[in-house]
């Protein structure tokens, strides 16, 4: 070959080599270009020569504004100590790998970063400069804190916290499942939990498995474990399934509250309940009891004084028997309620069941309760042609309760309306007064036995049983007794019950 055609292929070799070096060149441009971490490289004296888009991204300064600039402008004040501790290790030719620490942006807010930092070298090995590749770890870092909150939560619950995998073996275990069970956490992690399940109940463990693999939750499932000295405790479990990224169930995190004293306290509710059951049914018999032995000798005293009454008539001294008269009839009107509260109470009320024309009973009780004042009146319209199958005493004895009433609370004169008709196959009947009314609240309840309407006690005689008394008549009867009122302008009283 001669000596020119070598030097042209040297020239050639030069032209291609150069090239190859430019083409590499740009790849690691567009690669650091590219980057999402934050590559920046700086002289040993923490000056900045290179700065990528990321890193003008991750701190808010452009690669203008930094370039020439000393690398303390993105370094916390009390942190400068750690670039002095890099650039240690860098002047020895050493690495430094994801170190992970604090920056500061443009805009003053901390970054968490993770560093990556190497040495440039020159082609004789001298180290001339330092890059750094940044990462954004602030994720990351939320996510430790997240994780070290529920840690925290989970070590201070009250509640034992257990997970396992969907095989059953235990893989955390907290303080409280300690203090519950009694087994350290060491002790059972990698056991299987039936570690803690009475033999009897494996079945259940079963079902709760398959539910968990279904992606299903237990909710408060009230059932027994037992501890590491044998001891049964009550308990109520909630198991949710524990699931990866992809949403694979891959185990289950199960809650346990100690229940042993409400499981005791609800033992000694149904004791007290039974106990209080028997007590209120002595008491129920010893009402029948008491009120019919007292109806006798009220009766017969009640007797004596109506000859007595007819004895003395024109005599100075009937005032006297007059009284005592009056507060007889009382007397033996609430011992009457209270033998009829206490036969209702014991499940003894027993209708004589006979047909009868409502619209004569009806006209016949109004007729006898005008006489009982003076001050109202009671406007019955007739409504003949009106037959009922029904106990006749008992639902006369309703039909007075509920128009005594209505004379009772109508303070000021005036009229009482009684209707009844047939609606459908049911004897509608209604009494209407335009008396003090019944507050809303009190409406459900004025048919509860004793209740009173605050305030009646005081200003009307009377005991809270007629209505109770009348209104478990017309259920005996299959039918109801029910109200309308406003207060201040009177109350409408409505039962209803099958006719013939
Ligand atoms: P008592 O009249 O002996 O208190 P009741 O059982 O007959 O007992 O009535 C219960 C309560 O219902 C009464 O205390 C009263 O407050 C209210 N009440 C009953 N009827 C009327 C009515 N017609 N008007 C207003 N309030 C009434």
């Amino acid at each position: 070959m001669m000596k020119s055609d070598i030097s042209v292929l040297n020239t050639l070799q030069n032209v291609s080599e150069e090239n190859a070096l430019e083409e590499k060149e740009t790849i690691i441009e567009a690669i650091v270009n590219s980057s999402d971490d934050g590559i920046i490289s700086k002289t040993l004296d923490g000056m900045i020569t290179s700065w990528n888009p990321a890193a003008e991204r991750m701190f808010g300064y452009t690669e203008k504004e930094v370039i020439g600039k000393h690398i303390s402008i993105i370094i916390p004040p009390d942190r400068m100590n750690e670039e002095n501790f890099i650039i240690g290790h860098i002047r020895a030719g050493q690495k430094i790998d994801h170190f992970e620490t604090v920056r500061i942006a443009k805009d003053g807010t901390e970054k968490n970063v993770g560093l990556s930092v190497s040495p440039i070298k020159a082609k004789n090995g001298q180290v001339t400069g330092i890059s750094k590749i940044l990462r954004n770890i602030s994720f990351k870092k939320e996510i430790e804190v997240k994780q070290a909150i529920l840690a925290a939560i989970v070590d201070s619950s009250d509640d034992a916290i257990i997970s396992k995998t969907v095989d059953g073996i235990i893989t955390s275990w907290n303080q409280s499942a300690t203090n519950m069970f009694g087994f350290s956490e060491e002790e059972v992690i990698g056991k299987h939990i039936s570690i803690i399940i009475p033999p009897e109940r494996f079945e259940e463990e079963t079902g709760i498995i398959e539910n968990i693999r279904k992606g299903n939750k237990v909710d408060h499932f009230e059932t027994e474990r037992v501890t590491k000295d044998g001891t049964k405790k009550n308990i109520s479990v909630t198991v949710s399934p524990i699931k990866d990224h992809k949403g694979i169930i891959i185990g289950a995190s199960k809650t346990a509250r100690d229940i042993s004293s409400k499981k005791e306290a609800e033992k000694q509710q149904e004791l007290y309940t039974e106990r209080l059951k028997e007590l209120n049914q002595h008491k129920d018999e010893f009402m029948v009891m008491a009120s019919h032995e007292l109806k006798t000798p009220v009766t017969v005293i009640l007797a004596n004084l109506q000859i007595l009454k007819l004895l003395l008539e024109g005599d100075t001294h009937s005032a006297f028997v007059d009284k005592t008269l009056k507060q007889m009839l009382k007397l033996s009107n609430l011992i009457g309620n209270l033998f009829e509260v206490s036969k209702i109470q014991a499940g003894k009320l027993i209708l004589n069941i006979s047909t009868f024309d409502a619209n004569l009973l009806v006209k016949e009780v109004a007729a006898n309760m005008q006489q009982t004042t003076l001050t109202h009146r009671i406007l019955y319209t007739s409504n003949p042609g009106i037959a009922v199958s029904a106990d006749h005493y008992k639902i006369e004895q309703v039909i007075v309760n509920l128009v005594s009433n209505a004379i009772k609370y109508m303070t000021e004169p005036g009229d009482i309306n009684v209707k009844i008709e047939k609606t459908e196959d049911n004897l509608l009947f209604r009494v209407s007064d335009n008396g003090v009314g019944i507050p809303e609240k009190d409406i459900e309840n004025i048919f509860q036995r004793f209740y009173r309407v605050s305030g009646s006690a005081s200003s009307f005689a009377g005991s809270g049983v007629g209505l109770y008394i009348s209104s478990e008549i017309i259920k005996a009867h299959g039918g109801k007794l029910w109200a309308e009122s406003e207060i201040g302008k009177g109350s409408t009283f409505y039962f209803s019950i099958p006719c013939a």
